[in-house]
């Protein structure tokens, strides 16, 4: 996937989100102040308007990610942020099911996402 053809910010119902992309590990600070790092796919912070999305693997061959799993990782901090905006309290194992659950349904029924346009 170019990244002239990602997305440098993501409206989620009228709150707008800057998006960092990295090709290493992602770290960003918690509410507490503490420092999260680790092998990340994405993250997102309600209070500071950021997603964070990784484009490469981190292993010895940092292969970059498929366009689908890169794809998957922005609807899937953009859920979270969906969560955070209706304060819906979605677990991890809830959005990562939405996630990959709306995403199927559009690449399975592409006219569904066509209504969209
Ligand atoms: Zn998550």
């Amino acid at each position: 996937m170019r990244k002239k053809d990602l997305p440098d910010k993501i409206r989620v119902c009228g709150k707008d989100y800057k998006v960092r992309y990295s090709n290493g590990k992602l770290t960003y600070k918690e509410k507490n102040g503490k420092r999260c790092k680790g092998n990340l796919f994405g993250f997102h912070q309600g209070n500071k308007g950021v997603i964070g999305i990784r484009l490469k693997n981190i292993n010895e061959y940092n292969e970059p990610y498929s366009n689908d799993e890169i794809t998957n990782t922005i609807l899937h901090e953009s859920l979270h942020g969906l969560s955070h905006r209706f304060d819906l309290g979605l677990t991890e194992r809830q959005v990562y099911c939405l996630g990959v659950g709306v995403q199927a349904l559009f690449k399975d029924n592409p006219k569904i996402y066509n209504l969209l346009k």
